[in-house]
């Protein structure tokens, strides 16, 4: 088995890494470490939950352990999709990089200019942004970003769903074309995969599969529902949604509570507010101190339910999540997978339960066709609430339950038993496609598609098998906050 020790990484790294209780490196750190340290480009095809963000952040913090930070010329660049994301790797830098001298800016919407532009006129290693703020700064002439020696982009996939390729594309344009590439995606659409063939050179590509959903730990259920009348959906539904909270009782520590719609999150977060339950909403709209804020509270378990869209939510690394509600069946089949994977985490359990009403049928389908098995159908614990079969009858409104306003927290802490995430990373070289002398400069179509058909579409979800890596195993300790 691969150790830390064995990966080439500077002692400084490696001591910081044992004071974050790993163990040993995930399969993808395992497999793109060296290529990285060896100055390699790589593609790491490979969610979150599986490790990624280190197997960028230590082999960079070892390379740049030589040489200096110059004035409004950062020397590496991490371009991540959201502010959260963006956060998330900014804290794992610090944990990473605490034994060293390297400095960062983290150039993200919400964030007065004034405080990153002095940062980077005096001059950072690390510089970590959404592409759509780092191109601001850009333009306002504060930024150089030609001393670029190492280009993360991480989140491709949803770069490509938010509309960025475009301002990614022009950010590789930006750098020097002898810059080191680390590319990370979930899946690899067509226009990612034109995007690596363009900017990055002879990668090594390392492939972990995704998160598993079929694993032990993630108990799934759906709840089949058809409201007594179309126009009483909604609030059926949301008196459905407490109902199963309520179901849940003390097991549900916390939840998150996915709607597709950021309208949604808001009716959704008032309505369970108004009903007594601790929750808070967190969407693209709502201003960056009250996303901090809410998710802070919900990270330090003093908000119990936290109502996201997938945006907000995506790639959010908050180890203990007992509970995933979607309220709504989301529409591209992978975001479920997304979604669940937010609970179980780390090898604790969790538990999934899901709306589905008649109009999201076919993407229940699609869903079910992902994960390769059916997803187990849990009755409606609305007193009232019509079956499937006597969906011709429309019936009584239910009563609304109270919640339990006395409700106990149980313990955090539950046995890693099964797994979440990766199987055996396989690392492989593909032939070059694109060369050198093409690097930096590829213009082409920059039509972003918001296709989500990654040619994995229709393959099932693999697990791990009886495989389960160490770390999985020791009990976790959370980073700091
Ligand atoms: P990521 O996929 O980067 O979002 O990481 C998911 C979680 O795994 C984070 O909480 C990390 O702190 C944790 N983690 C990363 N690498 C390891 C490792 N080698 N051993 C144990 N936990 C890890």
């Amino acid at each position: 088995m691969t150790e830390f020790a064995d990966l080439g990484l500077d002692p400084k790294v490696l001591s910081a890494v044992s004071d974050a209780s790993y163990e040993t490196p995930t399969p993808i750190q395992a497999g793109a470490i060296p290529p990285a340290l060896a100055g390699r480009d790589v593609l790491g095809i490979a969610q979150t939950g599986t490790g990624k963000t280190a197997s960028f952040t230590l082999p960079m913090i070892t390379m740049l352990a030589k040489g200096r930070a110059r004035a409004r010329m950062p020397r590496s660049l991490v371009l991540a999709p959201t502010r959260e994301l963006a956060a998330q790797v900014a804290e794992n830098f610090d944990i990473y990089a605490k034994n060293t001298k390297l400095t960062k800016a983290l150039l993200i919407g919400g964030v007065s200019f004034k405080e990153q532009d002095q940062l980077i006129d005096k001059g950072v290693d690390v510089l970590i942004a959404t592409p759509g703020r780092l191109l601001d700064h850009f333009e306002r002439g504060k930024l150089l970003l030609t001393g670029v020696q190492i280009m993360v982009v991480d989140e491709a996939d949803r770069m490509l769903d938010m509309g960025f390729i475009p301002d990614i594309e022009r950010i590789f344009q930006m750098t020097p074309f002898t810059r080191q590439t680390l590319f990370f995606s979930a899946t690899m659409a067509p226009e990612i995969e034109r995007i690596t063939n363009t900017f990055l050179s002879n990668p090594v590509k390392i492939e972990v599969a995704r998160a598993a959903t079929t694993g032990e730990n993630i108990e799934q259920g759906v709840v089949m529902f058809r409201a007594s009348r179309k126009d009483r959906q909604a609030s059926e539904k949301r008196e459905l949604l407490r109902a199963l909270i309520e179901q849940e009782g003390d097991a549900c520590t916390n939840a998150i509570i996915f709607c597709n719609r950021k309208t949604e999150v808001d009716v959704v977060a008032k309505s369970l507010t108004k009903y007594g339950y601790d929750a808070a909403p967190i969407h693209g709209d709502l201003d960056q101190s009250q996303r901090t804020k809410t998710l802070d509270s919900f990270r330090e378990g003093k908000l119990r339910f936290l109502v996201a869209s997938d945006v907000a939510a995506r790639g959010l690394d908050v180890p203990a999540v007992s509970h995933v509600f979607n309220y709504d069946v989301p529409s591209h089949a992978e975001d479920y997978v997304h979604r669940i994977g937010r609970t179980g985490r780390a090898g604790r359990k969790g538990k999934t339960l899901m709306i589905c009403v008649p109009h999201d049928e076919k993407n229940f389908a699609n869903i079910e066709t992902l994960v390769g098995k059916p997803i187990p159908r849990v009755e409606s614990p609305i007193k009232g609430a019509p079956a499937p079969e006597e969906q011709s009858e429309p019936g009584e409104k239910a009563e609304k339950p109270t919640p339990t306003s006395s409700r106990k927290r149980s313990s955090r802490t539950s046995s890693a038993k099964s797994t979440e995430t990766a199987a055996p990373a396989q690392a492989s070289t593909p032939p070059s496609k694109s060369s050198s002398s093409t690097r930096g400069n590829g213009s082409k179509s920059s039509k972003s598609s918001s296709s989500r058909s990654g040619s994995r579409r229709d393959e099932p979800v693999v697990g791990m098998g009886d495989h389960m890596p160490a770390f999985l195993t020791r009990s976790f300790k959370a980073p700091a906050d």
